[in-house]
């Protein structure tokens, strides 16, 4: 069967092929490495795995770019406003480099304990490498007649472009009448958007580059259309990023890179909805900036939000809550126990009648990715007890390929109990055995301080780690 995506060009879900089979070309907006990720951030490329696993699972070969913004992302969104890296560096006292270091390294560890393979994405290509690209891309527009200079900058016409704004289904019209009030009076439409700026004369830039036009860096837009087209080609095969990119980010490269390639940009556009929080928007400003670090500094695992993640459509608003990731951390907890139960039991391919799961399972991700129905069909076929275990655990396995949750891993991890601990949980025994029960609760507070749990059970104990204790 064909996977279906939700194209948001078209509004519509279209069966998926590629240009250029079996290679998938695919580009997913990435990270702009002023700060670190909040776990809303981080959606789109657990999406964005899900959908690569799936692809390899048809056959298909993935060619994955996810790029860094490290220049000229500006905190308004659009054409005003400081740099989001010069004002990281100012923020934190370092240079634009140490900034752009640090985050990307903490960006890609990001994605590593979220079991995204990092290793078999082709690129991470970073703006400031590609300087040269977005010049010429905006020599070509600018020869194409495209373009317009102001005071400080070089503009995009998007009047020009009569197709503009249909990713969004933006009210061009309305706009041009000057519904937003327009911060730059020399811009000729509002939509109107940069593709260099020019550095000011009284603020000095760390990062600032020679060009035909003058100096300065280039716009946050023009960047993403260079670097997509280098990598993978004039037209892609899926682009990706989070809903807020639709009117304005994603609607500019198509507007540019179309009007320089005089081709398709890219042939399905998808987009993943926000993580909310109670108060709303995540925001550092409001205190309720939620980071990978902040689940762990709680006891929780990346792994247990890639869970509550899974549990959701990509296209709907996750609330996220500590409440809602408890209850992913006790159903991950509940699924990777069972695993580990089949430990001995062999292997089989499925040869009952019932087992229909394998369809429905893969049915439900090539319906756009319904990642909530196959986690359902995952425990539809747990609590099935017509279905021998040895299918059940073949099954488990090759549905977790794609969800990637490495139960096979955690189900190892949860008995890796270190000597020292066996100890601790030996020396609690023979305090109980002699009926000092007060030695036998300290030495269990150790046991549990150290991340592990120990159990009573009618022939002794059992410990296993804390992370996925059931
Ligand atoms: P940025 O680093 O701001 O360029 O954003 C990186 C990605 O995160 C983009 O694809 C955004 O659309 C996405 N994004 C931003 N905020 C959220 C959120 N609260 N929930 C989900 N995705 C988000
Ligand atoms: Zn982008």
């Amino acid at each position: 069967m064909a996977i279906k995506l939700y194209n948001t060009y078209t509004r519509e879900k279209e069966e998926f092929y590629p240009l250029n089979p079996p290679t998938v070309t695919m580009y997913n907006c990435g990270p702009t490495v002023y700060d670190y990720a909040h776990i809303g951030n981080l959606r789109g490329y657990v999406n964005a795995d899900l959908l690569r696993r799936l692809l390899e699972h048809n056959g298909y070969e993935v060619k994955q770019v996810i790029n860094i913004t490290d220049v000229g992302h500006l905190v308004d969104d659009g054409d005003e406003g400081e740099d989001k890296i010069e004002k990281g560096a100012k923020r934190e006292k370092k240079s634009v480099e140490e900034i752009i270091e640090h985050y990307t390294q903490a960006f890609l560890d990001d994605l590593q304990s979220l079991n995204i393979d990092t290793s078999n994405v082709y690129k991470y290509p970073r703006a400031t490498d590609h300087i040269s690209e977005q010049i010429e891309l905006i020599k070509t527009l600018e020869e194409k007649g495209y373009t317009y200079t102001t005071s400080d900058g070089v503009y995009f016409d998007t009047a020009k472009y009569e197709d503009y704004g249909k990713l969004s289904n933006l009210d061009v019209e309305g706009l041009k009448e000057g519904i937003r009030v327009e911060a730059n009076p020399e811009k000729r439409n509002s939509t109107d958007f940069a593709l260099w700026k020019f550095s000011k004369p009284e603020e000095k830039r760390e990062q600032e580059w020679d060009s035909p036009w003058g100096i300065g860096f280039p716009g946050w837009h023009i960047e993403c259309s260079a670097m997509a087209m280098k990598y993978l080609g004039e037209t892609l095969d899926i682009h990706t990023g989070g809903i807020d990119h639709i009117p304005v980010h994603h609607t500019n490269e198509i507007a540019q890179s179309v009007c320089a390639t005089g081709r398709p940009f890219s042939r399905f556009w998808l987009h993943h909805e926000f993580v909310n929080v109670k108060e709303g928007k995540m925001a550092k400003s409001e205190g309720n900036f939620i980071r990978l670090k902040t689940l762990r500094d709680r006891g929780y695992e990346p792994l247990h939000y890639r869970y509550l993640l899974l549990q959701a459509h990509y296209r709907s608003i996750i609330n996220f809550s500590f409440e809602a990731l408890e209850a992913s951390a006790k159903a991950l907890s509940r699924l990777v126990h069972f695993y580990a139960e089949l430990k001995e039991v062999e292997r089989d391919t499925p040869k009952s009648q019932s087992n229909n799961y394998e369809e429905e399972f893969f049915a439900s991700l090539e319906d756009d990715i319904n990642s909530a129905e196959a986690l359902a069909v995952v425990w539809k076929l747990i609590k099935d007890e017509t279905i021998p275990r040895g299918e059940k655990k073949y099954e488990l396995e090759l549905f977790d390929s794609i969800l990637g949750l490495g139960l096979s891993k955690l189900s190892r991890e949860i008995y890796n109990v270190p000597p020292e601990i066996e100890e601790l949980a030996r020396e609690r025994q023979k305090a109980k055995e002699a009926k000092n029960y007060e030695l036998a609760d300290e030495l269990r507070d150790k046991i549990t301080s150290r991340g592990f749990v120990v159990r009573d059970t009618k022939d002794g104990y059992e410990i296993e780690s804390a992370k996925f204790s059931s």
